[in-house]
């Protein structure tokens, strides 16, 4: 039988301990977690996301300040609110969705968070605290699957993982997060040659892809986990970069889309505010 692995059921428990650590917060220090959320634009979909991480922000506790920005605002003005965020002690948190649009360049804009409010995880200095192995705060996704695997005790010690996509908020983190794990790691993209073989390979297959349905049974060694991240717009809905129905008879676990991958993501980034509430409480001004 083949494990289907709920996102719901574990992150629903990360926003229960969350609902409690914010209540605890208040009552013992005083303080209101905060996050803010900022939306360059009219992307439907950015603000399909941004209502969604706003509800668990109001399910567990956590104020939101709105920051809904027309299309064409300049990087200064972007910048400039987030300097103002950055210093503000009632934010915790600053998430600035993506994708921004294209006059304004989002490694900057992104570098501008205060590493100690970059609840996404997508500075460069999280980044790079990833990489060195040290305490910060980690990219929602890479992380959200972390905490997946280990809540359904799949052993990643000394297993192959694949991971498909080599992207710097998905694929490469993930990547750095099982090889801390101990686990034996490939990295595959666009130019990697007989994609299905070097999947085939795998004992945990993580696909970060982008592509409907792009991995059929033929990527997958019998008995593998697989990973879905994908989140593919179709006519019939939302479709993973694994072909569900052909891989399900052949791997041992399996991510659906949605409500695999998707809501470990939220739940992550709820974690990493409150973390980072935490943390501020026992910062000392330098001054
Ligand atoms: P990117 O587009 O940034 O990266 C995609 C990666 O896939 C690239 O490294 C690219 O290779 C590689 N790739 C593209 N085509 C192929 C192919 N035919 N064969 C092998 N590799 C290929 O995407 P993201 O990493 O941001 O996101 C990946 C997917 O995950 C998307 O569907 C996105 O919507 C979803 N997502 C889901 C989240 C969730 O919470 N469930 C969160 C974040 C993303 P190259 O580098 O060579 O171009």
């Amino acid at each position: 039988m083949t494990l289907i692995i709920d996102g719901n059921l574990p992150a629903a428990k990360v926003r229960e301990k969350a609902r409690e650590d914010v209540q605890r917060l208040k009552d013992q220090a005083g303080v209101q977690v905060g996050l803010a959320v900022v939306l360059v634009g009219d992307d439907p979909a950015s603000a399909v996301y941004v209502r969604k991480k706003e509800e668990d922000c109001k399910e567990v506790g956590i104020y939101t300040f709105d920051s809904r920005l027309p299309k064409d605002t300049t990087q200064a003005e972007l910048l400039a609110l987030i300097d103002c965020l950055n210093v503000d002690p009632g934010v915790h948190g600053i998430l600035v969705q993506l994708p921004l649009p294209l006059h304004i360049d989002e490694g900057t804009v992104i570098d501008r968070i205060a590493p100690e409010k970059d609840v996404d995880g997508f500075t460069a200095v999280s980044l790079g605290r990833v990489l060195r192995g040290q305490e910060g705060l980690r990219a929602c996704t890479p992380l959200g699957i972390m905490r997946l695997l280990d809540f359904y005790d799949i052993d990643i010690e000394g297993k192959h993982a694949v991971v498909v996509g080599r992207s710097t908020i998905v694929g490469k983190p993930q990547s750095l997060l099982l090889l801390e794990k101990n686990a034996t790691v490939t990295i595959c993209h666009s130019r990697t040659q007989n994609l299905a073989a070097m999947c085939r390979q795998a004992d945990i297959l993580v696909a970060a892809v982008g592509r409907a349905a792009l991995l059929g049974a033929e990527y997958v060694k019998p008995g593998a986990v697989v990973i879905d991240v994908g989140i593919n717009r179709g006519d019939n809905g939302l479709v993973g970069d694994v072909d569900f129905d052909t891989v399900r008879p052949v791997a041992s676990a399996l991510t659906p889309v949605p409500g695999g991958v998707g809501p470990m993501t939220r739940a992550m980034l709820i974690e990493n505010t409150v973390k980072s509430a935490q943390g501020t409480l026992g910062v000392q001004s330098p001054c």
